[in-house]
């Protein structure tokens, strides 16, 4: 049986070629991850072409992700490639002057920064390495008490953790490769530095402008206002994915799990897919084993009933990007059978109706030991809502469309076959046999008729 818990993986020049692409789709990956902030244009798409090729030939679903960089901020350029000394206590200028910086000014490119920024808020640079608060501001100049932080140079990345910044969520370069992207048909587009659920409505625009086939939303919870405003910006989106690295620099690191724990149960009473991200096993970029912790990581993923664990660096520039899926897909399996054989909680499901369909397709298939659920998709919504219940058993979700079948590789226990001749006379049974089940009950749902059958 195919694990529950999904795995994406980020696809960078360590896993390009076909052979290594192919051994990882073959030993667990349901979802590649294209991340535009590298490469953008042909690069992608070929890479695309040739994970498409790889799925036809296995004849297994793979959703592609494509992931835009959105407006990550970076400071401008100082005289020379050095770093230049800050002290704790000065006070450092960020301006609209495009000469080149030293230690006690540089420039800020992006003016709409410079537009929101307010005293008292906090610029982190550097991944939170410095911190300064800021003293004053104008829209053409903002000065700022360095607070933490020894050394700054050029095109560091900095988060406002406190600023809700006025700029759009698709920056030009986004609407470029978002543009390109879309002449590939991605199943997903993930979105970066979402604040507001306006900014999911306005690249939901920009999409059906350009094309009618239903690409799926994906918004990454990095910023601190996201978190604040979750539900609405998961209604609004199809998926969410709770971005760790960018997450732990905006907000105190100690909230990251707890917060994380808080976005999968939400994202469940919403019929979300949840992805968790980043740095799962990072160490894996070099060494041929994890440590401890993130063996521990990988687990909780699964015991926290998300849709997906995700990796990172250790695919796109690890030394052994196979031994990574292996290894994420051993701790999941183990996990996920672990997790089936001692059920915990499922029922309660916070705020969804007991009269909720879902619940009732659910519960019939856990108090019938149903072998599994056979949904005949015609979108990924049925499939979905019962896999957010999280019911523990199999969801065979056939479809007769590739696209629905690669956007439900993420949900969590949702196993996808493209089958239209299945679908067409609506054989539950053979379905269930071509996913391995021989025998047991089968609780079917096809077109709002649910009914249990008995497979021998
Ligand atoms: C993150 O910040 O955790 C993340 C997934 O975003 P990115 O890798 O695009 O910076």
């Amino acid at each position: 049986m195919d694990r529950f818990t999904k795995i994406v993986a980020s696809i960078g020049p360590s896993c390009e070629t076909a052979d290594v692409l192919r051994k990882m789709i073959q030993t667990g990956v349901n979802v590649c991850r294209l991340n535009f902030s590298h490469d953008t244009g042909e690069t992608q798409g070929h890479k695309i072409d040739l994970i498409r090729k790889i799925s036809a030939d296995l004849k297994k679903p793979v959703a592609i992700m494509i992931d835009l960089q959105g407006p990550k901020h970076r400071i401008g350029n100082f005289l020379t490639e050095e770093k230049y000394p800050l002290v704790p206590g000065q006070v450092f200028t960020f301006d609209s002057n495009p000469a080149p910086g030293n230690s006690k000014r540089v420039n800020l490119p992006d003016t709409d920064v410079l537009k929101s920024l307010k005293p008292g808020e906090r610029i982190l640079l550097n991944d939170g390495k410095i911190e300064m608060q800021v003293l004053s501001a104008t829209p053409s100049q903002v000065q700022a008490t360095v607070i933490r932080g020894t050394e700054i140079w050029s095109r560091r990345g900095f988060n406002l953790p406190d600023t809700d910044v006025e700029t759009s969520v698709l920056t030009d370069k986004d609407k470029a490769d978002l543009e390109y992207a879309l002449t590939k048909r991605p199943d997903w587009v993930a979105i970066s530095f979402v604040q507001r659920p306006e900014d999911i409505a306005e690249v939901r625009d920009f999409i059906t402008q350009r094309v009618s086939y239903p690409v799926k939303i994906m918004a990454k919870i990095e910023r601190r206002n996201a978190v604040e405003r979750l539900n609405e910006i998961a209604s609004a989106a199809d998926g969410i994915m709770i971005a760790r690295g960018d997450l732990a620099v905006e907000l105190p690191f100690e909230q990251v799990p707890a917060i994380s724990r808080h976005i999968i149960r939400e994202c469940r009473k919403l019929n979300r897919p949840v992805i968790m991200a980043t740095q799962m096993l990072a160490t894996m970029v070099n060494s041929e084993f994890p440590t401890r912790a993130e063996i521990s990581d990988v687990a909780n993923t699964c015991y926290l009933r998300a849709d997906a664990a995700m990796t990172s660096e250790e695919t796109t520039i690890g030394s052994n990007p196979i031994n990574v899926i292996e290894t994420m897909n051993k701790i999941l399996t183990y996990s996920d059978d672990d997790a089936v054989a001692n059920p915990y909680d499922w029922l309660r499901v916070e705020n969804v109706p007991e009269n909720d369909w879902s619940r009732s397709v659910a519960s019939m298939a856990f108090l019938n030991k149903a072998a599994a659920i056979i949904v005949f998709a015609r979108d990924t919504n049925t499939a979905t809502q019962i896999s957010c219940r999280r019911s523990d058993i199999p969801i065979i979700a056939v479809c007769d469309d590739m696209m629905i079948a690669n956007q439900l590789c993420l949900s969590r226990g949702v196993i996808p076959m493209y089958e239209p001749d299945l679908f067409g006379p609506r054989d539950a049974f053979n379905s269930a046999r071509l996913a391995g089940i021989m025998s047991g009950n089968l609780v079917i749902v096809d077109e709002d008729k649910i009914s249990l059958r008995k497979l021998d």
